[in-house]
């Protein structure tokens, strides 16, 4: 048995080597991680499968279940499983020959329902939904028990036979755990375990009519497979009374119910349902779009499995509910970025520089350093020639006092190539628009070397027009305008808080040469403008697509200085 290499322990691995130290599961640690197939995962998955297969590498070797929590046919889909799967292994992570569904205990849950009749503790009601929630009560007023609570073990069965064979309606019967109406707390309120409901099951197709409610077909889900440690999210603690009732009552494999935080972001949403109503209803291009806090929007956005990893160990896991700043994830794809994304030139919004006492048919080429951080990643010529680009931007006619670019009269130095000074504006005569400069430039700068020690303040990107690229960049910002992700039920509310900024498409991008071999997920740096991967599904050999994962700004970094670190927004 291994222990962890990371001594940054949290509560759960607290409570891990503590049951090996007491032996309590033999020595054995056995997590899962159970998505149900209704969406596609998003970066809150990612921190409970960091969790969950995180947990079982370090304790027990690497035995981590994937389940796939299907009990609700209606909303389930295969599309989903098969990115659920694609999404955890490019994390990194692998279950090996653990795959399951809770389909495939549709038999056995069953069974264990029958039991239950036979021992007394499960009835069939037939009382309406209506009625049910009725009789519930509420936090401060007990339930009431329903008339049908005291039906005869045979009657049970039997009613619960005939419900699997379909002579009943939808909705007709349920079959509820008899165990407290009067308990505080509601879940324990004799809960729904079985319903009727048909659907056709994407596994099992027509097979059954009834299904198992979600709490009860979790926790025998995780007795059949032995799991050790079952770690979910907060919003569950209250149904953990039921989990170990289920278990106790079957007198089953225990296993054991621990809740973490879940993790709420910044300017995004993660609930689902809500990343449905997105795709649903266009406003973005899918799951998968670049803007969506998804595991596929962000591997096209170009994130990679490392800074995810990253990001969810600093979040860290507590019993507290936070929500993180969006800018901590940036910072962490930064980062990792930064350290191994070759860098390029590119000109995001292009304004032509004539240098006119540069021959006509002369081209150079330059060295440039592919990554400072990394000497490995060497070196590749620049072609530079008598026409260039540079970042409309970067020029100004009226600089303020601290605009140390280019403006009229002005000298600069063209990253790795040489000095130029700005000699005349070019406008169309038309609409007044300037359309190119006319600057001159230095020889003896050529190549980096520094004419009689003249200090230039102001150094630009560029690239050679004739050389360049065109290319699509898209920029995105966040999702959302603010944070509350829970909040208002009213679906139209969080539509209305949209960022309608989000996207901006910028066409006519020029882009150095050796982006050409650029193939589709590659991830760069455009110097003094942020990182950019080639898109993986737009992108085309000759028409490339890029889209911007971040922007070089850290304002994580400029907050963990001026507060000292915390995860927290
Ligand atoms: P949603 O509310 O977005 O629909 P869910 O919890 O219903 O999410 P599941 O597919 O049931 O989604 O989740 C699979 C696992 O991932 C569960 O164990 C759940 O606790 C965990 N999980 C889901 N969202 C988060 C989150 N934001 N942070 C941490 N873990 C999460
Ligand atoms: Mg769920």
């Amino acid at each position: 048995m291994t222990s962890p290499e990371n001594s940054s322990t949290d509560f759960i691995r607290a409570i891990v080597q503590e049951d090996l130290a007491s032996n309590k599961y033999e020595g054995r640690v056995v997590t899962r991680f159970p998505p149900e197939p209704n969406g596609y995962l998003h970066i809150g998955h990612a921190k409970s499968i960091c969790l969950n297969f995180g947990v079982a590498s370090e304790y027990s070797g690497g035995v981590c279940h994937l389940r796939f929590d299907d009990t609700n046919p209606l909303r389930e889909d295969v599309e989903y499983i098969n990115s659920i799967q694609e999404d955890v292994r490019w994390l990194g992570f692998d279950w090996g020959q653990h795959l399951y569904y809770a389909s495939d205990y549709f038999d056995a849950l069953y069974a264990f329902a029958e039991q239950l009749i036979a021992d007394g503790k499960a009835y069939v009601d037939s009382l309406s939904a209506d009625e049910i929630r009725e009789y519930r009560g509420t936090l401060t007023e007990p339930g009431k028990e329903s008339p049908y609570r005291k039906r005869p073990v045979e009657e049970n069965l039997d009613l619960f036979r005939r419900m699997r064979d379909g002579e009943f309606e939808d909705g007709a019967h349920v079959l509820r755990a008899r165990i407290d109406m009067a308990s505080p707390n509601l879940n324990m309120r004799d809960p729904t375990i079985y319903r009727i409901r048909r659907a056709h099951h994407h596994r099992t197709g027509d097979k059954w009519c009834i299904y198992p409610m979600y709490d009860y077909a979790h926790a025998l889900s995780d007795s059949i497979e032995h799991i050790t440690h079952s770690l979910c999210t907060l919003e569950f603690e209250d149904h953990r009374p039921l989990y170990d009732w289920t278990l106790e009552a079957l007198d089953v494999y225990r296993s054991q119910q621990i809740e973490f935080a879940r993790l709420n972001l910044t300017n995004t949403v993660m609930s689902k349902r809500r990343l449905l109503q997105l795709v649903e209803g266009g406003h973005v291009s899918g799951w998968d779009d670049p803007r969506m806090p998804t595991i596929s929007g962000l591997r096209r956005r170009g994130y990679t499995p490392a800074a995810i990893k990253t990001f969810c160990e600093h979040v860290g896991i507590s019993k507290r509910d936070t929500v993180v700043s969006m800018a901590l994830l940036e910072h962490c794809i930064r980062e990792d970025l930064n350290r191994h994304a070759p860098r390029v030139m590119a000109v995001l919004n292009p304004l032509k520089v004539v240098i006119t006492n540069y021959p006509e048919d002369k081209v150079q080429e330059f060295d440039a350093v592919n990554n400072p951080e990394d000497p490995a990643m060497g070196t590749r010529k620049v072609p530079f020639s008598r026409v260039v680009y540079i970042e409309r931007d970067d020029f100004r006619e009226d600089p303020p006092s601290r605009f140390f670019r280019l403006a009229p009269g002005r000298e600069v130095r063209l990253r790795y190539a040489c000095y130029i000074t700005c000699q005349e504006v070019i406008r169309d005569p038309e609409t007044g628009e300037i359309t190119e400069l006319h600057c001159t430039y230095d020889p003896e700068s050529v190549g980096g070397s520094t004419p009689d020690g003249r200090r230039v303040r102001g150094t630009l990107h560029w690239v050679s027009a004739p050389h360049s690229l065109e290319a699509e960049v898209r920029l995105y910002d966040y999702l959302m305008m603010d944070t509350n992700d829970e909040g208002e039920e009213d679906g139209r509310d969080f539509i209305s808080r949209l960022n309608p900024d989000s996207l901006q498409v910028l066409s006519g991008c020029r882009i150095e040469p050796c982006l050409a071999e650029a193939g589709r997920g590659d991830r760069f740096q455009f110097e003094r403008q942020g990182y950019f991967c080639v898109d993986s599904l737009d992108s085309e050999p000759g028409a490339p697509v890029f889209n911007r994962t971040v922007s070089l700004r850290d304002s994580w970094a400029r907050i963990e200085q001026s507060q000292g670190r915390s995860g927290v927004a």
